[in-house]
């Protein structure tokens, strides 16, 4: 039996070392609201702000962190549960926020980003926006730090040719696993919902998020964290356990995947921490004079 060994990725509170950072946790994700904190160089930016300024200030909290931390807003989409803290947000933190045409006009104050066209932000960190489909205009996110790379992508019905492509090359992604397909259809929605759900403007599915993570693995993906799970048709052991076993069937059993709570921070995810590789302790079993064996053991 071999066993991955595991690699802690941080402590909770993320203590600030002298090495350059790039690291993030997923504060809070689902349809009861999204934010994702990221930090370059000890500068902080929320991407979507789903939820009160009181609950976000508890959950930075739980990461050592704090509103005056947080130096700019990104918003990926128009969606209540990405939006309701933003104007909040801002009164206590008068930050620059970006967001993408179609929701930029919506998010008022909003400084428009072009897709594609990287921003050049403090810390030394370019962020680009891309369109995905879902059934109000939305993007997902590319941050990078000239070395290492992350991208964010939720609320998309499907990852087409262009996404992935976009998406090939990056050390951590934060990607939708919204529900199980089996799961859905035999749970609660109505035919409308479970139609607009499935459909390739809804929500994207373990499975769609398997593929995504199978063909990234051999293109340098080391962390996957798989976010806006539904907390009806879906749990967090039923998304990490698909993704997770296909990546092993397929021999990238190291890549490390995490699933992002709708209620708990992530831990940090220090980006670009290299996957260890399979360590096996060899010990001799057998007889002594006998021909020795090897096992593999943890
Ligand atoms: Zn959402
Ligand atoms: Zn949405």
């Amino acid at each position: 039996m071999s066993v991955l060994t595991s690699s802690i990725s941080g402590d909770m509170t993320g203590s600030r070392g002298l090495e350059a950072t790039l690291r993030f946790s997923v504060l809070a994700s689902g349809s009861s609201g999204n934010a994702t904190y990221l930090e370059v160089e000890e500068r902080g930016l929320l991407i979507d702000a789903g939820l009160s300024c009181r609950r976000l200030r508890g959950l930075l909290a739980r990461i050592g962190r704090d509103l005056p931390d947080i130096h700019a807003v990104l918003v990926t989409h128009d969606h209540a549960d990405h939006t309701s803290g933003v104007r909040s947000l801002l009164r206590e933190r008068k930050v620059p926020l970006y967001a993408a045409p179609g929701v930029a006009e919506v998010v008022k104050t909003a400084t428009l980003a072009e897709p594609g066209e990287p921003l050049n932000l403090e810390g030394g960190i370019s962020v680009a926006f891309f369109r995905v489909p879902h059934d109000s205009p939305t993007y997902g996110l590319h941050l990078s730090d000239g070395e290492r790379s992350i991208a964010l992508a939720t609320d998309l019905g499907e990852v087409n040719p262009e996404t992935l492509d976009l998406l090939r090359g990056v050390d951590a992604l934060v990607l939708e696993a919204n529900h199980d397909t089996d799961w859905l259809w035999r749970g609660p929605y109505s035919a409308d919902l479970k139609r607009r759900v499935a459909s390739s403007r809804g929500h994207l599915s373990n499975h769609q998020a398997t593929d995504v993570a199978l063909a990234l693995a051999s293109h340098g993906l080391k962390d996957l964290v798989l976010a806006h799970l539904s907390e009806k048709n879906n749990s967090p052991m039923r998304a990490t356990g698909t993704v997770r076993k296909a990546l092993k069937d397929a021999g990238y059993g190291g890549i490390r995947v995490k699933a992002a709570l709708a209620r708990h921070p992530t831990p940090w995810v220090e980006v670009g921490q290299p996957i260890e590789e399979r360590e096996y302790v060899y010990k001799y079993g057998g007889q002594a004079g006998a021909a020795s064996r090897l096992f593999e053991v943890e």
